[in-house]
């Protein structure tokens, strides 16, 4: 059975908006505090182009950390997967996103997975590029063919409000740079990693990502090969494994779709072979996970069976 209509998904969405009331925006990224708390949205993409959707789908936000997911897929397309599970694990953590404890403890300050802040500073320091400029601008192109949007850009207040405040990314840096992990200089990274955080999205432009990486990276659209099928995989099993910080368990016992969310209050979600999914709801519970699109996450999958285990 599946989700057809706007309607459909209008009346999961009122019953879930109520909990944006519980959670909190974010706002040790200053801009991001400016997020209206009882926003939520959601968009369903299927691989035939119908698009159902409903809330708040017109509002623009951050990817934050859904970028970590593209970054990774930009990083083994440029360096081979080898070569970058050589710099970041494949293990899920249970501490929160931007936790420097394991750092210590991991020989030589190796980061768990890519998903984690640590992680996905070394991936982004592994995107090819002579400059900054050319770096994200690889990443954009990648994200303009993933959406078919090629008006996607970044929201400079938000990257110049991460990169005045990210104190703790850039002590990550400095401890895996002094443990050769990462290498150049700290703050081009830090640079980069917040201009690829700020990219702004719609919710729409999320479920369409998601549904080219439940085709296995290619766009049924133009029949155009965006990512390689292998690495599509492996982005798709970070996912489930890591997707959702240290609450990746128990989404995936009671949502069961390979999903990564952001501090913005984004979710990018899909259900192989043909779904694509995207919510927004800046409201975020104690993990730092969308709390509103959390629990509409849940009703969605409960109700249309979704769950791919
Ligand atoms: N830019 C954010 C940070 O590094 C991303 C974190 C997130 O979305 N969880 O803190």
């Amino acid at each position: 059975m599946y989700c057809e209509t706007d309607e459909d998904l209008c009346e999961l969405v009122n019953r879930a908006r109520k909990y944006t009331e519980y959670g909190k925006v974010a706002n040790y990224i200053p801009a991001l505090g400016r997020a209206e708390q009882s926003d939520l949205a959601i968009a369903l993409y299927y691989k035939d182009g119908h698009c159902v959707k409903a809330g708040d789908v017109e509002k623009k936000f951050t990817l934050q950390s859904v970028s970590k997911v593209l970054t990774l897929a930009l990083a083994i397309m440029d360096q081979g997967e080898e070569e970058v599970f050589r710099k970041v694990g494949m293990e899920p953590t249970g501490d929160p996103f931007n936790s420097i404890a394991k750092l210590e403890t991991q020989i030589p300050a190796k980061p768990l997975n890519p998903m984690i802040n640590a992680g996905a500073l070394v991936v982004t320091n592994m995107i090819e590029g002579r400059s900054t400029h050319e770096k994200l601008g690889r990443l954009l192109t990648l994200i303009h063919d993933l959406t078919n949007n090629s008006k996607i850009d970044v929201d400079h207040g938000v990257a110049k409000s991460e990169y005045e405040t990210a104190h703790l990314n850039r002590s990550l840096c400095y401890y895996m740079k002094q443990h050769g992990v990462i290498t150049g200089e700290v703050e081009e990274l830090i640079d980069l990693y917040t201009r690829q955080c700020a990219i702004q999205v719609t919710c729409i432009d999320l479920a369409r990502i998601g549904m080219v990486l439940a085709n296995k990276g290619r766009d049924p659209l133009s029949n155009r090969l965006i990512l390689p099928e292998g690495i599509a995989t492996i982005v798709k099993t970070f996912m489930v494994t890591c997707g959702m910080y240290n609450a990746s368990g128990e989404f995936a016992i009671r949502v069961g779709i390979p999903a990564k969310s952001g501090v913005s209050g984004g979710i990018i979600g899909l259900v192989p072979p043909n779904i694509g999914v995207g919510v927004y709801g800046p409201s975020l519970n104690e993990k730092g996970n969308s709390i509103a699109g959390v629990k509409l996450l849940e009703m969605l999958s409960q109700r249309y069976q979704l769950s791919i285990f």
